[in-house]
């Protein structure tokens, strides 16, 4: 059976697993902070923040950017629903904008366009997703959402080692901060690094992440550089002293316990120690299927080779995807389709979306299929995958 993606455990992460379990922190630990300033420096970024998921590490971030009821939102509905939950969760309203099918991400002339038919102040914010770890111009964004004063978390569970050019011809990573004001990540066993559950949040303002460290722990604080009740209240009764008991800390406001343990850290630790080989590796089956998919007319469209593309998926739009997948399928081979749009789930449809708002993201949707990608695909098994499509294609 050949999976769309799968995750990959060698000796060496079970080895770091072991000894976080045998060692005084199963979470709260060390391995935390030693995770975050590996993947802060991976990515080129000054702040990463892990989490128990990529989804709390979104609400964390709507929640630090002050999202609130009757608040705005404008993201793209070829994404995991979560990107749009985020929203919800904090009460604010979702809007979708349409994709550009040439990229499959989020077009940034209908970002423009909703933009401009409402007065400023209208939205606070945008969601742009790295669909596929293809990268988006965030530098182009962020040009756009200062015009309306708009925030910006670039979703980039898709694209840990993805990047784009800027206009003065740097390297510009997913997720380093220098144009979103938050980025996230996902360490879900499908995506490039897996911790089973784990998220991160990655940003270059120090004061989101002062607030994203409180928030991740129910509010607390135990800086008492940061406390505000005085020192009689945090003793229990009158005192001489001028610091503050060992013991104190205050809740401040309202957050969550979305912590990280510490062996998922060591987890992701390790992996991201060969993230580099994987990422290498994705790229190199992208090159193959590109290479035969150029010249199959039955294809529409395909991820392709585009410079800087993490390749979490590898898509293939094609007429007859229902039927191309069962045929496959019926081979072992085991395709998956992202995304059903987020804006024709029942949940959204209740708040008016319906279907022909986004012509470009349902016809996409009519003909995606994501193929086999993963580091650990074999080249024998990229061939078998290879066949079969042809050998479908070429029945009809
Ligand atoms: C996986 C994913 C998420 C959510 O991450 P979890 O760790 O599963 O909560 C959010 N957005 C996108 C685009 C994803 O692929």
């Amino acid at each position: 059976m050949i999976p769309y993606g799968k995750q990959q455990i060698t000796p060496d992460d079970i080895q770091a697993v072991v000894e976080t379990l045998q060692s005084d922190f199963l979470t709260q630990g060390p391995k935390i902070a030693e995770f975050e300033s590996a993947f802060a420096q991976y990515i080129g970024c000054k702040y990463a923040v892990a989490l128990a998921n990529g989804t709390a590490a979104l609400h964390l971030c709507a929640l630090a950017l002050d999202l609130k009821p009757g608040n705005k939102v404008i993201t793209s509905p070829i994404t995991f629903a979560a990107s749009a939950n985020c929203v919800r969760y904090c009460g604010a309203d979702v809007v979708f904008a349409d994709i550009d099918p040439d990229t499959y991400l989020l077009d940034i002339n209908k970002v423009r366009a909703l933009l401009e038919a409402s007065p400023k102040g209208t939205y606070q914010g945008i969601i742009p997703v790295d669909f596929a770890g293809r990268a988006v111009n965030l530098e182009e964004f962020r040009k756009l959402a200062d015009e309306f004063d708009c925030w910006i978390i670039e979703d980039a569970c898709h694209a840990p080692g993805g990047f784009f050019e800027g206009s003065n011809g740097a390297k510009q990573n997913c997720g380093n901060g220098n144009y979103a004001d938050l980025a996230i990540f996902s360490f879900h066993p499908v995506k490039h690094i897996a911790c089973g559950e784990g998220g991160m949040i990655t940003t270059n303002d120090e004061a989101l992440y002062k607030k994203l460290l409180k928030l991740r722990t129910h509010g607390i604080t135990r800086e008492s550089g940061l406390f505000t009740n005085a020192l009689d209240l945090a003793y229990g009764s009158e005192s001489d002293n001028t610091a503050y008991p060992g013991w104190y800390m205050e809740m401040q406001e309202l957050g969550f316990n979305y912590r990280l343990t510490d062996f998922q850290a060591a987890l992701g630790l390790s992996q991201l120690n060969r993230a580099d080989q994987g990422l290498a590796r994705r790229i190199e089956i992208a090159q193959k299927y590109s290479s035969v998919f150029e010249k199959e007319r039955a294809i529409i469209s395909h991820s392709g080779l585009v410079n800087g593309h993490a390749y979490h998926l590898y898509v293939i739009c094609v007429e007859k995807r229902a039927e191309l997948y069962s045929y496959l399928r019926s081979k072992q081979i085991f395709c998956q389709v992202h995304y059903i749009p987020v804006h024709l789930h029942p949940y959204y449809q209740s708040f008016g979306w319906k279907q022909g708002d986004f012509p470009n993201a349902e016809n996409y949707y009519r003909n995606c299929l994501s193929l086999p990608m993963f580091p650990t695909l074999t080249d024998e098994e990229q061939e078998f995958v290879i066949k079969e499509i042809k050998s479908f294609l070429n029945q009809a």
